[in-house]
């Protein structure tokens, strides 16, 4: 399997694109895509000869239209005109718009060059429901790779396009435009794609959701994809701020194990996207998030009872001749970092007041009830906590009077400090005493004013990265029995990139 990667560069100068291709070459590209219609003030016949005659790897050459993506309206002769050059000086491939190809190939046939030609098709709006008839016409004409990208709103999507890159009688390439699409550009070359592209870094992306080398080579690492890989992925929506795939998919690194995690931002029923990408693809774990802790159960054949009585799973893990099981991590995780950072192996009689009455509180309380703490909830909205401690039988306190107890342990399960509105707390100083223990959910910011306040107090605090990398390890154990998960590098990983986006 030979996962050939390109990297489209759009530059607008000839020197500049010949530059980052010797960038491209020295990231590991195997390809460079030349996207012509980038230069400015315009492409020449002669830019091709310049960038052909010192490119350090095979290129493919490419002349949009502004119709189809490209960002400068060229005359069609001068488009023409490029690509033929292109095979004239026998770059590796062109690219041209189907049905676009008969006078290319009649170059190539004249100049004898060993130029692939592949005819493209691109909707930058939908995913046409005939795409696969188009892919048919296209592969009846005399072009050696057909190519399809379309506007991807669901990874859903990505699963039927994956499917059709095999399905060709010549080598495709089906892109999935968009962060739901990404699993195409992925997964592409297992499937059998020609190739597939990346961007040279993430400010430089030629198409929407395109991901950058770095991401392709050492986050997913798609040399190493082959058909034994295990593929685990995470479930919601949005995805684009998830640390999830970055986490996982170091731990894979560092382990060694094959696999790869992939986001799947699913914008329709999640039980449906399980059940589809399963019945095409290999599906060995999901993590699911928000909004489909809920909805994602129904695709599930098994739910053990702490999943079934918090009524939402964030793990989903195949088992052998029964189908999906559904698990809630993050309810273990909290009792876990509460105990690590009490140093207790029991909760038992530890009175915790828990903020909040969301999903995340939900799993906290049940977690918190099942450890024998003594749980007191409040909520901005009483009639939800009321209802959750109705659930579990816990104590509900006014949200007006939250601040009058002096818990041992303090939980906060709202999102109130959260980025963008990192100034706000959930509880006033007032109420936070030396030797409490106050945990805070939100982890972005790391130092919530929760957070702050607390230490300045006297408090023991924890932020809430700890329980993120907590029910991620327990994921890692359902999905592949790792027990001892390296948590220290899974710390410093997500810790950094925190750092990077704050
Ligand atoms: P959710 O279901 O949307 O619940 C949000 C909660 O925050 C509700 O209780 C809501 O109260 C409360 N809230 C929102 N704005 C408020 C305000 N201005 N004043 C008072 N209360 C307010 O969300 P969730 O899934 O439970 O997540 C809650 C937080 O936990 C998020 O910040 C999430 O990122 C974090 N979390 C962290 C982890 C982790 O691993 N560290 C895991 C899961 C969740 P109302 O009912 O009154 O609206």
């Amino acid at each position: 399997m030979t996962h050939l990667l390109c990297a489209a560069l759009v530059d607008p100068s000839p020197e500049d694109m010949l530059a980052s291709a010797a960038r491209a070459a020295l990231d590991g590209a195997d390809l460079v895509e030349f996207r012509m219609d980038a230069l400015r003030p315009a492409p020449s016949v002669s830019h091709v000869a310049f960038l052909l005659d010192r490119s350090p790897l095979p290129a493919v050459v490419t002349c949009r239209s502004r119709e189809q993506g490209g960002s400068l309206e060229l005359p069609r002769a001068l488009r023409l005109d490029i690509l033929l050059e292109a095979v004239r000086r026998n770059s590796a491939y062109v690219d041209v718009e189907w049905p676009g190809e008969p006078p290319l190939v009649e170059a190539r046939r004249s100049s004898a060059s060993n130029t692939r030609i592949i005819s493209s098709f691109h909707d930058f709006d939908r995913l046409p429901p005939d795409l696969p008839s188009i892919l048919e016409k296209m592969e009846s004409g005399p072009a050696d790779v057909v190519k399809a990208a379309v506007a991807c709103h669901c990874a859903s999507q990505s699963a039927l396009l994956l499917d059709l890159v095999s399905r060709g009688s010549k080598p495709r390439i089906v892109i999935g435009m968009g962060l739901p699409g990404l699993p195409t550009r992925v997964l592409g070359p297992l499937h059998g794609a020609e190739f597939t592209f990346a961007a040279l870094d993430a400010a430089r992306r030629s198409a929407p959701g395109q991901p950058s080398l770095s991401d392709m080579l050492r986050l997913f690492r798609i040399r190493s994809i082959s058909p034994a890989t295990r593929i685990i992925g995470v479930v919601g929506n949005p995805l684009g701020h998830s640390l999830s795939p970055l986490l996982h998919n170091t731990v894979f690194r560092i382990l060694d194990i094959d696999a790869v995690y992939l986001p799947f931002e699913v914008t329709s029923d999640p039980a449906d996207f399980v059940m589809q990408w399963s019945s095409l693809h290999r599906l060995d774990g999901l993590s699911v998030t928000i909004p489909h802790k809920s909805a994602v159960m129904k695709a599930c054949s098994r739910i053990d009872e702490e999943t079934s009585s918090i009524g939402a799973a964030n793990t989903l893990y195949p088992v052998p001749g029964v189908g999906f099981a559904a698990a809630n991590t993050d309810a273990p995780a909290i009792t876990d970092v509460l105990k690590t950072a009490l140093g207790a192996s029991s909760l038992r009689n530890k009175s915790v007041l828990v903020l909040g009455a969301g999903g995340a509180a939900r799993a906290a309380v049940y977690g918190l009830a099942s450890a024998g703490c003594d749980v007191a909830l409040s909520n901005r909205t009483g009639s939800r906590s009321a209802s959750l401690a109705a659930d579990f039988h816990v104590r509900c306190v006014p949200w007006a009077s939250r601040a009058s107890l002096r818990p041992d342990i303090l939980v906060n399960m709202t999102s109130v400090g959260m980025h963008p509105d990192v100034s706000s707390t959930p509880i006033d100083a007032s109420a936070l005493s030396p030797g409490m223990l106050v945990f805070d959910a939100v982890y972005n910011p790391l130092d919530t004013r929760l957070l702050r306040e607390a230490a300045a107090a006297g408090a023991v605090t924890v932020p809430g990265t700890e329980m993120f990398l907590r029910q991620a390890a327990r994921q890692l154990k359902l999905w592949l029995g790792i027990d001892d998960p390296p948590l220290d590098d899974m710390r410093r990983t997500m810790l950094d990139a925190l750092h990077e986006t704050s």
